[in-house]
């Protein structure tokens, strides 16, 4: 039983939740079973039983009728037991899951005892159905038998055993019923009613605490992590914003840059997430935020996940500063060791002012005067372990910034990023065309290309990705050299000029084929999903997607964000295969319906589930038994609101009020983070 199901006590026994309940007054006829029919109750008479099957495949099988037709029962475990136990010719009241095996209705290892109808006529509640597993039901431990062992331990436990743990003041302001009362009542409903306001307690109780968990954390930084002050917005920044910036904040950008102040003049360490679609303008907020830590004194650093990165970073960036006395540098893996040298001497004596790079900047032999601020640019991977990593790199830890376009929906972000503080950029600049996008199949490729050749005509750049599913697979590999074959009969040289970028080049064949697409020396390019990320080419004007079935919602969207970043109308043009999976062609469906990132991962976190979007898997935060993110979001959002005005008015819990929370936080200790600090 432990293993199987991970029960090891009686609370998870109590908290292995029933999956639904069915009213066992109702028998259902045989002939009312469809393939809709998910659980049924059929009673009849035992008609046949006979051992089918050989060894493995060794089978009971049973037939029941009633007075409108016949079930097959099929035992493929615990057959022994199960024909010692049946007599035909008897009456059986049977439950169980309804299948269908050659077009005729089938139970397999139903529950089953004797039929009277007073039997029947007893049961008048709502009765629950328990998951188990197949080796459990071998061993006669099925729904059933754990119904049964949890009925006992609900009669047998009193208020005490199970005491309130949300404040009164809670529960009546958001109607909810009480702990103890909940459990019996999802276990056992007196009526549905009562048992969605079960459901609805416990799934809040779920959110709660695990809001109560991420947000504590959060106050324990704010309230005991010292931050580096940040005490003005001096010359560095004042010139810039007033003399060279080149075009005007959006107010988006305006209100994270005022959230980001905030935080680095308060004395507390800055902590925070940033949210913005593709193109809506971070870099901008992190260079401003990098002035003002100069103006004070501080080093920063700005993290990217690729080589092709943060050279961009660091082009643009020098070139924005330029007028200004800010020295900057680039440190990444491949930086060669002589140049290595006077870098990480620059680090260390203070007079490099903002060092651009890769992981190569957290290695441990990069040390800093004085780092003050740290961005982390498009890696939403990046852990708590390695922004610890950031944190040690001085005494007082840097302020961090962490910005990301994977676009990830607030929900999932209060829950996995919760102890980021969170802003985002729900603005592009001004000016911006949307981006048209189309479906096509992929038999209409020689129209594509066609207007590819137009867009190229007016001077403008494409895109042409292919999807990698896994770094390794030939298939993909050949696939795509298939593909650039077949590009460059469309387009040969010298009329058109065509570069490639995978995987499989090393990083400097990489970056010289993006480097001539980015300076223009060649009108398409051709590739997987390493560009993905943060490239910037404004006169790029066509991004086609080869079976674009094959990737997620959220790699469509950021591949789409490649283009539509210049003054031109841009268009994403997605291929796909005749045949498409009905998740395919919704995907298809919403990429073609907007631009926005934030509805885009809504839908991809409802199509996909919580679970697979990238980086919350080994989180943990999200495994709860009830509450679904997606479906009970705005009690998501009422939980955080509760918990974030508990901790803001009484973080030590110290009132009466709170000591229901309090108690059952001790009582919990080593499973919470509380305990730690308490
Ligand atoms: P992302 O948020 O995807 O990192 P970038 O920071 O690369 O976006 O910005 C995309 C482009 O928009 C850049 O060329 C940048 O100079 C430009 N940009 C940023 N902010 C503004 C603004 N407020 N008005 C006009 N253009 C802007
Ligand atoms: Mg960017």
């Amino acid at each position: 039983m432990r293993k199987e199901l991970n029960i090891f006590s009686f609370k998870d026994l109590l908290e292995h939740y029933p999956l639904r309940h069915v009213d066992k007054t109702k028998v259902d006829t045989i002939a009312s079973l469809n393939h809709t029919t998910d659980y049924a109750q059929v009673a009849g008479k035992l008609i046949s039983m006979q051992m089918l099957g050989e060894r493995r495949s060794k089978r009971l099988v049973a037939h029941l009728q009633d007075n409108t037709g016949i079930i097959e029962l099929v035992w493929f475990q615990g057959i022994n037991w199960a024909e010692k136990i049946l007599t035909i010719g008897q009456q059986y009241l049977v439950f169980g899951k309804i299948g269908f095996f050659m077009n005729k209705p089938q139970i397999a290892h139903p529950e089953l005892e004797n039929y009277t109808p007073e039997n029947a006529a007893g049961k008048s509640y709502l009765e629950p159905i328990y998951p188990s597993t197949e080796k459990l039901k071998a061993r006669g431990l099925n729904g059933k038998a754990i119904g049964k062992i949890t009925k006992e331990l609900i009669q047998k436990i009193s208020e005490k055993d199970l005491p309130e743990n949300l404040p009164e003041t809670l529960l009546k302001q958001y109607k909810l019923m009480k702990r103890f009362y909940a459990f019996q009542q999802i276990h056992l409903p007196s009526n549905e009613k009562n048992y969605q306001q079960a459901l609805r307690r416990l799934k809040f109780e779920e959110f709660f605490f695990a809001q109560f968990g991420i947000q504590l954390i959060k106050i324990k930084r704010n309230k005991y992590s010292k931050g580096l002050l940040f005490e003005k917005v001096g010359d560095l920044f004042n010139q810039f914003y007033e003399k060279e910036l080149p075009f005007k904040l959006t107010n988006a950008q305006k209100n994270v840059l005022r959230d980001i102040r905030k935080d680095t003049g308060s004395g507390h360490q800055m902590n925070r997430l940033l949210q913005g679609d593709v193109g809506s303008g971070k870099t901008m907020v992190a260079l401003l935020s990098m002035l003002i830590a100069a103006d004070n004194g501080f080093q920063s650093v700005l993290m990217a996940p690729t080589e092709i990165l943060a050279q961009q970073h660091l082009n643009t960036i020098t070139a924005q500063l330029q007028n200004l006395p800010i020295n900057i540098k680039l440190l990444t893996g491949s930086t060669k060791t002589k140049l290595r040298k006077p870098i990480l001497e620059g680090c260390e004596d203070g007079s490099i002012h903002i060092l651009i790079g890769t992981h190569a900047i957290i290695e441990d032999n990069v040390t800093f005067k004085n780092l003050g601020f740290a961005v982390v640019d498009e890696q939403h991977k990046f852990g708590v372990a390695q922004r610890a990593k950031l944190w040690k790199k001085n005494t007082i830890p840097p302020h961090i910034l962490v910005m990301t376009a994977t676009p990830i929906p607030r929900t999932l972000a209060l829950t996995v990023y919760g102890d980021l503080d969170y802003s985002a950029i729900d603005e592009l600049p001004p000016g911006r065309k949307p981006i048209s996008t189309f479906h096509r199949a992929e038999t209409s490729r020689p129209q594509v290309m066609d207007f590819i050749k137009e867009e190229l005509l007016l001077g403008r750049q494409a895109y042409i990705i292919y999807p990698l599913i896994e770094e390794s697979s030939k298939l993909d590999y050949e696939n795509l050299m298939k593909g650039y074959e077949e590009v460059k009969s469309f387009f040969p040289e010298p009329k058109y000029w065509i570069s490639m970028v995978h995987g499989k080049q090393t990083a400097e064949q990489k970056e010289t084929n993006m480097k001539r697409f980015v300076d223009g020396d060649t009108n398409i390019l051709v590739g997987t999903t390493v560009i993905e990320v943060g490239v910037n080419v404004p006169n790029a004007s066509v991004m086609v997607i080869e079976s674009s079935e094959k990737f997620g919602l959220s790699q469509l969207h950021q591949l789409r964000g490649r283009v539509g970043r210049g003054a031109e109308k841009s268009y994403c043009i997605l291929l796909t295969g005749q045949k498409l999976s009905a998740d395919a062609r919704e995907r298809i469906k919403i990429m073609v319906a907007t631009n926005d990132g934030f509805k885009i991962a809504e839908k991809d976190l409802e199509l996909r589930g919580p679970g697979e979007i990238e980086g919350t898997k080994q989180s943990g935060v999200l495994a709860f038994k009830l509450a679904s993110i997606v479906d009970d979001k705005s009690m998501l959002e009422v939980a955080r609101t509760a918990v974030a005005k508990i901790l803001e008015e009484d973080y030590e819990l110290l009132s009466n009020e709170n000591q229901p929370l309090k108690a059952y936080l001790q009582s919990q200790k080593g499973n919470t983070r509380w305990s730690k600090i308490a």
